[in-house]
């Protein structure tokens, strides 16, 4: 196939003249920072998944860092999680001087699996840290039980979930309200919506939110708007070592109109997903995703999965030689340098269905743009792509 064909990317951010106009906005104002534009976003997110509170900072990763260490992670502790993730959902835990623990995932959910939680608990387990990958929200019913009773605070990666929703004790709650202890989400142009880069911490617990904005400041007791404000001088004082993990009023007046996009994304994201279980339904051999009854996911990323005899860089090959991006499954940090040295983490279950997930799941392209005839053209390549790779297979 030589001639020519439409290129389909993997991913798209949907950004407009509104955002445009809101940076603008922000830049002739001359407060470009830590100003009233970072307050409004914080307070609108907030509202929107109803959290008590919600804290912006630079980025999901420093977000992280901070859950952990408002909930007292450091030197010496263990915290569960998955291998099965970014990168960054590990690195944190290195950052605060403790050891990941990585425990396996739940096929076709490729979320941690409850059951193995319990074993990996250890005289040194601080808090559990799970991952709503790919904007699926994990199994937060099970994963609290045993947090509460084993009194830990459970942090939520929800770097992927924006607009994802949960059964919580009967009510549909968006990802972000206060299941766990503290969520942490991404504003990278990969996730859901996007400041560039951007992350927001939400939480119902008052200290915290209270350490989040002392920390992403330097430590520095007087945040600018305070001081702003104030009609007598004020000195400062660092009551604690800290960090500059701010965001900006640029990148928050842009997040401000994503977040009035973020219904229509997601709604749109769910119609294409749909499409992509009718196309690919029928395919022998080919594992959609599984949405749990308790669970919406807002299809951050639509995972198919592979049989053992299919290869991963064939399949992916072959579509991207008819101009559809893909990518591989999420990666696992326990096969990095970084974490396969002795001493740098804990494997607290076999890790087979996280290295099988890798190994043989793509990521077919989504996006809230993308069209009904990208749809049936994605699927149909990958049906080719696996229709081939069975002819070829020896007898
Ligand atoms: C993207 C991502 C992160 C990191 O988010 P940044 O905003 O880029 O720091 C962390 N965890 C998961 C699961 C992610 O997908």
């Amino acid at each position: 196939m030589s001639h020519h064909f439409r290129s389909i990317p993997l991913a798209m951010p949907v950004l407009g003249e509104a955002e445009v106009e809101a940076a603008a906005r922000v830049i002739r104002s001359g407060w470009i920072t830590q100003g009233p534009e970072v307050a409004a976003f914080e307070h609108e997110f907030a509202q929107k998944v109803g959290a008590p509170y919600a804290c912006a900072v630079s980025n999901c990763t420093t977000a992280l860092h901070l859950a952990l260490l408002a909930v007292g992670v450091g030197p010496g502790d263990e915290v569960i999680t998955v291998s099965h993730s970014f990168i960054a959902t590990v690195n944190v835990i290195r950052q605060c001087g403790a050891l990941p623990v990585f425990v396996d995932i739940e096929p076709n959910v490729y979320n941690i699996d409850p059951l193995l939680i319990e074993e990996a608990i250890g005289p040194r387990t601080k808090a559990i840290l799970c991952v709503h990958q790919l904007g699926m929200p994990c199994n937060m019913a099970s994963i609290m039980e045993i947090a509460r009773t084993r009194r830990l605070p459970v942090i939520e990666d929800a770097a992927c979930a924006a607009g994802s929703s949960i059964v919580w004790q009967g009510q549909n709650l968006a990802v972000g309200a206060p299941i766990g202890d503290i969520a942490c989400f991404s504003f990278h142009p990969r996730k859901i919506i996007s400041t560039g880069d951007g992350g927001m911490l939400t939480t119902a617990n008052a200290q915290y939110d209270q350490l989040f904005r002392l920390w992403r400041q330097h430590g520095m007791s007087v945040s600018d708007r305070d001081r702003h404000g104030s009609s007598s001088v004020i000195f400062e004082t660092y009551v604690s070592v800290g960090y500059n993990y701010r965001m900006t009023d640029i990148q928050a007046a842009i997040g401000r109109e994503q977040l009035l996009r973020l219904d229509e994304i997601v709604t749109r994201r769910r119609q294409i997903a749909e499409l992509y279980e009718q196309h690919l339904d029928d395919v022998p051999d080919l594992q959609l995703p599984v949405e749990p009854s308790w669970a919406r996911s807002n299809w951050q990323s639509f995972c198919v999965q592979l049989p053992r005899r299919v290869d991963q860089r064939h399949i992916m090959q072959t579509l991207l030689d008819q101009g559809i991006s893909t990518r591989r499954g999420v990666m696992n940090a326990h096969r990095e340098p970084a974490y396969a040295a002795p001493g740098s983490a804990r494997i607290g279950s076999a890790l087979t269905r996280s290295e099988y997930a890798q190994d043989h799941t793509i990521m077919l392209p989504i996006w809230a743009q993308m069209g009904e005839e990208d749809v049936a053209l994605v699927a149909e390549a990958l049906m080719g792509a696996m229709a081939s790779a069975r002819i070829s297979e020896p007898a």
